[in-house]
């Protein structure tokens, strides 16, 4: 038995419970828990998107990918650099009021409110307000939350989401940044007032009020057809929601307990003027993604690239939690790039000699907006066709993996993929189990999609009302986008390195397959075939 077959074989029988090999399992989780101790720990100060940290994880991961026997495949050498447009927010000179009645309200940043920045905001907005549900413009459905609203030079007022009965791809595909901006452009908007659905909220107001400092970046060069940012984005604190309703007529209340009963929202204007004064300093800013390739064996299909991949950037340095300033995303993602090495490795050990090309790809700003991933789909550095992109974000190793959550499940031929070789180590797929969370779209994985090739992401999985349910909400709640997302959290070595042995030989079987990955004839996604 080769090497690679046997890493299988041995899954197997240690998650069937034989303990005899146990102790490999260790091992090869200690060795991916030592990438994240470089590049979680402190001097690495968050790995923000075109820091000094970020850098010194650039380097770490192509010198990683050297060592794993991967030829260089970014421009120049492991590395794909690209520009950024770099945009801050000025408080002292930012103000929001609803004006009522000829009289302001201030409010107060950071507690009733966020003001958004962007290439194309404006520093002076007055207008009114139209409160228009979720907002969505879902033309396959005849869907359209702006139809029959006077929303032209106005500012829209939505709950994040959308309604139950709509599938979670086109809920999560239309909620998506690029096609609210084309939707509300294309009516007029001027401006929106998101106020985040307590039903799928991840995170506690607080943080959402301390992450608006952190920079907002945009790639110089996006690629075609990426929809301008709107002049203005707000938003609002569902706790403070109250206050933009009054003497509509309607209440938040009422609006949320239609939400809960799932009946649909209405929509009407506000009886509210919003007038925003948003200041802003402009630089410019540079970064990279680190790119290495395993070259295929045959001689037609090495031209075509499977990519395997996770991003390297996190939040850097923001606002205390505890006294603590470093944003270190040990999970959220040096646990993905962590995972890149060791299958590299792995598939250097094992000798395998696949027949398409596998390409790791760790990229930079992805907490930015997808950036890293959307620059390299839109400016590839091979020349050859990439058919699948396997990702791996904070895929959450936080108990024994016994389930496998796959987000893309049902989309493409990958989901028969992921079975086959879940189901030979003994783990169960399970399908998104919280599809109002977007997170197919909400990741690397999206940047591909859009252009038309098959997706897969992955999440520890769980039973729900079980203690890795708790464990698993926990994390969200107490370290996810937290400078607890650090070295000192529990983590299931083991677990992780079973993980990235599944992932390996997911990679080489789509690598290995006759034809290249589909999507499924009913898929959503199949639409952005080329
Ligand atoms: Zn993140």
């Amino acid at each position: 038995m080769k090497p690679g077959n046997c890493l299988l074989a041995c899954l197997s029988l240690t998650l069937a419970g034989g303990a005899a090999l146990a102790q490999n399992w260790d091992a090869l989780g200690k060795s991916w828990w030592s990438h994240i101790q470089f590049l979680a720990d402190d001097s690495l100060e968050g790995r923000d998107t075109g820091s000094r940290g970020f850098e010194k994880a650039a380097g770490y991961m192509a010198e990683q990918f050297r060592a794993a026997g991967l030829q260089p495949a970014g421009v120049d050498g492991y590395l794909q650099s690209m520009d950024f447009q770099v945009v801050r927010i000025d408080e002292s000179r930012c103000s929001l009021d609803l004006l009522r009645d000829g009289k302001a309200q201030p409010l107060k940043l950071g507690d009733d409110a966020v003001l958004g920045v962007s290439s194309h905001a404006a520093e002076n907005v007055e207008a009114a307000a139209v409160f228009v549900g979720y907002g969505l413009t879902v033309p396959e459905l005849n869907y359209d939350d702006l139809a029959g609203q006077d929303v032209r030079g106005k500012i829209v007022v939505l709950v994040t989401g959308g309604p139950a009965d709509m599938s979670g791809p086109i809920k999560a595909h239309y909620q998506s940044g690029e096609e609210r901006r084309k939707a509300l452009l294309k009516a007029g908007v001027i401006g929106t007032i998101s106020i985040m659905n307590p039903k799928s909220a991840e995170v506690p107001w607080s943080r959402t009020a301390g992450s608006r400092f952190q920079p907002r970046m945009e790639l110089s060069d996006p690629g075609h057809d990426v929809p301008p940012p709107l002049p203005l984005s707000i938003q609002f604190n569902p706790a403070h929601a109250e206050m933009l309703f009054a003497g509509s007529g309607h209440t938040f209340q009422e609006i949320l307990a239609d939400l809960n009963a799932n009946k649909p929202l209405p929509h009407f204007p506000l009886v509210v003027q919003v007038h925003a004064r948003v200041g802003m300093t402009r630089s410019e800013g540079k970064s990279e993604n680190v790119v290495g390739v395993l070259a295929g064996s045959d001689p037609q299909l090495r031209k075509e690239y499977v990519v395997v991949s996770a991003h390297l950037d996190h939040l850097g340095i923001g606002e205390p939690v505890n006294g603590d300033r470093i944003y270190n995303g040990a999970m959220d993602d040096a646990s993905g790039d962590a995972s890149l090495i060791e299958i590299a490795r792995a598939l250097k050990d094992s000798g395998a000699k696949p027949k398409r090309s596998i390409l790791f790809l760790s990229v930079t700003g992805e907490e930015k907006g997808e950036l890293g991933s959307q620059y390299f789909a839109a400016h590839p550095s091979v020349s050859g066709p990439l058919v699948a992109d396997l990702n791996m974000d904070m895929y959450l190793p936080l108990f024994p993996l016994k389930y496998l959550e796959v987000q893309g499940l049902d989309e493409s031929t990958l989901g028969d993929d992921v079975r086959a070789v879940a189901g030979q180590a003994g783990v169960q797929i399970q399908a998104d189990k919280e599809p109002d969370h977007n997170r197919f779209i909400r990741s690397d994985q999206y940047s591909f999609i859009k252009r038309g090739v098959p997706a897969l992401a992955f999440k520890f999985g769980w039973i729900p009302g079980t203690a890795e349910e708790k464990t698993f909400k926990a994390w969200y709640a107490e370290r996810y986008h937290a400078p607890a997302d650090d070295l000192s959290q529990p983590v299931d070595l083991a677990a992780a390195a079973q993980f990235d042995a599944i992932l390996e030989k997911l990679a080489l079987r789509v690598a290995d397959a006759d034809r290249r990955p589909e999507w499924k004839a009913k898929s959503f996604f199949r639409r952005f075939v080329q």
